[in-house]
C-alpha cells in the first residue's frame, strides 16, 4: 500500500495522529522502532519496556478527569469530542482512581493497537527511521527519547541550538497569586528599558521577591535539606549538569553562591523598603526574580530555579519566599532527559517545520509535557494533515479551548528564549471576564471552552 502520510513513532501522539487520519480513509504508514527486526533485535528507548503501541512509560494515570474545574480534565473532554483513540482506549482500560482517569497500562496499549490494526488504510511497520524524509507528508512523533540517529537528523534540519536533549524546568507561578505588596516590578539597574518598551513592556520586566539575611540563610538550609528526586541511571551519566545546575546543587557549593548567581540582589532597589534617606528603597540581601513566560502575562517563571526537589517540597519551600506565600504553581520544576524542539521559533501555527513544511511534529517533542498533552498534539497534527490531504482549509481550535490554548502556546505564544516543556493549565488560556469571582474562575474557563469548541467541531470534517 503506498501511503499518503508517514508517521514516525507509535507512542501517544503517533498512535492518535494515525487514528485521526485512518478513520478518515487516508492511507498511513506508522513506523515504530520497538519490535523491529533490526540487527541485534528490536530497538527500545531507555524508558519503554514493551513492544506495544502507546506504552505508558511511568505512571498509569491521565490525571484529573474533572472537566469543570481542571484543565487536563477539560482536555480529556475536548479529545473525546474529537473522537480520540486514546480516550476511547482509556475508557475500556479504566481502573478505579477517584476523580483521576487511570488505566491498566497493558489493556490500554492492547486496545490502542487493536483499534489501529482494524483500520484498513493503516499499515503498522516495525522499523526504526534514522533520517527525516526529504518529501511526502510526514508526522514526527518520536517523543522525549527519540532514537539518536533521527535526533541528529532533526538537529541538522533545525539547528543544534533549537533541539534540546534535556529540559531544565524552573517552576512557573500564576501572576495573580503573587503578593505585590511584598514583591515589586523592576529590572536590574533599570537596564534594558528601551528593549522592554519595544516589546510592549514598561521597562520594569521582572517581579522581584526580597529576602533579608536571616530569610536567605533559612531558605538555603531548606533547599539543602529538602527531599530530592534521584536521577535515573541513564540520566545520571549525562553531562548536562553544568549548563543548567539545579538550584539546590548551587546552594550546596557555598553560602554565598546563590547571592552571586540567580539570587543576586545588586541593582534592585526595593521600593517597599523606601525611607526618607533612601527614597527609591534599598537592595535586599537576596532576591528571587520571576520573568514573564507567556504573551498573555498570566504565567511567570522563577529565574534559575530548575530543581530536583520533589514536587511537594517545592511548593512548601518556595512558599517561604516573601511574596510567594500564597503562590499557585502552573508547573513545578524538574530536570530530565527530554528531546524537544524550540517550537515557537521553528514551527508554524500548523505544527509544520517552517524550513521543511512537509514535516509536522507532534507529541512531547514539540515541548508539550504529559501523556494527555502529547496525545492531544498528536490528535491536532492528525486533523491538520487530514485537512491538508482533503484540500480543505484548516480551522484552528478556539484559543479559549484547551486544545487551542496548548497549540497556541507551542506554536508561538510561549517565550521562545525560555521555552521548556509545559503541561496544559489555565494560565495558557485568555483570562475570563474580569468580573468573574476568583472562586468561579475555573468553571468560567471550562464553560467558555466547551461552548466555543462546540462551534468549532463542525469545521473538522
Ligand atoms: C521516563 C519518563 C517518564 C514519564 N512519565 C510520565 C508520566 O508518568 N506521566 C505523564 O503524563 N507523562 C510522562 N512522561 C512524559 C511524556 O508524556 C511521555 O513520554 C509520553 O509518552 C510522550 O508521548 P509521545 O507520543 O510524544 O512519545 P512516546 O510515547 O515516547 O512515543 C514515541 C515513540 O517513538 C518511537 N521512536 C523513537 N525514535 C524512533 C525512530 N527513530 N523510529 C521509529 N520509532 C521511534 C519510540 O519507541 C516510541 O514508541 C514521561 C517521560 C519519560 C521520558
Amino acid at each position: 500500500m503506498t501511503h499518503q502520510v508517514h508517521i514516525i513513532g507509535g507512542g501517544m501522539a503517533g498512535s492518535e495522529a494515525a487514528w485521526q487520519l485512518a478513520r478518515r480513509g487516508i492511507r498511513v504508514r506508522l513506523s515504530e522502532m520497538r519490535g523491529a527486526n533490526l540487527p541485534g533485535g528490536g530497538d527500545r528507548t531507555a524508558a519503554h519496556n514493551s513492544d506495544g503501541l502507546a506504552e505508558l512509560v511511568c505512571s498509569n494515570s491521565f490525571r484529573s478527569d474533572d472537566d469543570e474545574k481542571n484543565a487536563v480534565g477539560l482536555l480529556h473532554y475536548e479529545m473525546r469530542q474529537c473522537d480520540s483513540l486514546l480516550m476511547a482506549a482509556a475508557a475500556k482500560a479504566r481502573v478505579p482512581a477517584g476523580s483521576a482517569l487511570a488505566v491498566d497500562r497493558d489493556v490500554f496499549s492492547a486496545e490502542v493497537e487493536a483499534m489501529l490494526a482494524a483500520q484498513p488504510t493503516l499499515e503498522i511497520v516495525r522499523e526504526r527511521v534514522d533520517v527525516l524524509p526529504t518529501d511526502g507528508l510526514t508526522i514526527v512523533a518520536t517523543g522525549p527519547l527519540t532514537a539518536p540517529a533521527l535526533a541528529s537528523s532533526i538537529g541538522a534540519a533545525t539547528g543544534a541550538d533549537s533541539l534540546a536533549f534535556f529540559d531544565a524546568i524552573a517552576p512557573i507561578v500564576y501572576r495573580d497569586s503573587i503578593n505585590m505588596d511584598v514583591a515589586w516590578m523592576a529590572s536590574r539597574w533599570d537596564k534594558g528599558a528601551e528593549a522592554s518598551l519595544a516589546m510592549g513592556g514598561d521597562g520594569r520586566d521582572y517581579i522581584n521577591c526580597p529576602m533579608t539575611r536571616p530569610q536567605y540563610e533559612a531558605f538555603r538550609e531548606e533547599l539543602l535539606a529538602g527531599d530530592k528526586t534521584e536521577f535515573k541511571e541513564w540520566e545520571a551519566s549525562t553531562p548536562y549538569f553544568d549548563g543548567c545546575m539545579p538550584i539546590e546543587v548551587m546552594a550546596a557549593r557555598g553560602v554565598e553562591t546563590l547571592r552571586f548567581g540567580p539570587m543576586k540582589p545588586v541593582g534592585l532597589d526595593n521600593p517597599h523598603w523606601a525611607t526618607a534617606e533612601h527614597p527609591n528603597g534599598r537592595w535586599p540581601y537576596a532576591v528571587v526574580q520571576l520573568r514573564q513566560d507567556n504573551k498573555l502575562g498570566t504565567l511567570w517563571n522563577m529565574v534559575g530555579f530548575q530543581t530536583k526537589l520533589k514536587h511537594a517540597e517545592q511548593v512548601r519551600v518556595f512558599r517561604t519566599i516573601p511574596g510567594l506565600e500564597q503562590a499557585e504553581f502552573a508547573r513545578l520544576g524538574g530536570l530530565h532527559r527530554n528531546t524537544f524542539l524550540n517550537s515557537p521559533t521553528l514551527l508554524d501555527r500548523q505544527l509544520r517545520l517552517k524550513s521543511a513544511p512537509h514535516i509536522r511534529f507532534a507529541g512531547q517533542i514539540t515541548g508539550c509535557e504529559g501523556y494527555v498533552e502529547s496525545g492531544a498534539v498528536g490528535l491536532l497534527a492528525g486533523l491538520m494533515t487530514a485537512a491538508q490531504v482533503a484540500g480543505r482549509d484548516w480551522s484552528a481550535p478556539p484559543r479559549t479551548s484547551a486544545l487551542g490554548a496548548l497549540l497556541s502556546h507551542i506554536t508561538g505564544d510561549a517565550e521562545a528564549e525560555t521555552y521548556q516543556p509545559m503541561n496544559v493549565n489555565f494560565g495558557l488560556f485568555p483570562p475570563p471576564d474580569p468580573s468573574t469571582k476568583k472562586k468561579q474562575r475555573k468553571e468560567a474557563y471550562t464553560a467558555r471552552a466547551k461552548a466555543d469548541l462546540a462551534g468549532w467541531l463542525p469545521a473538522l470534517g
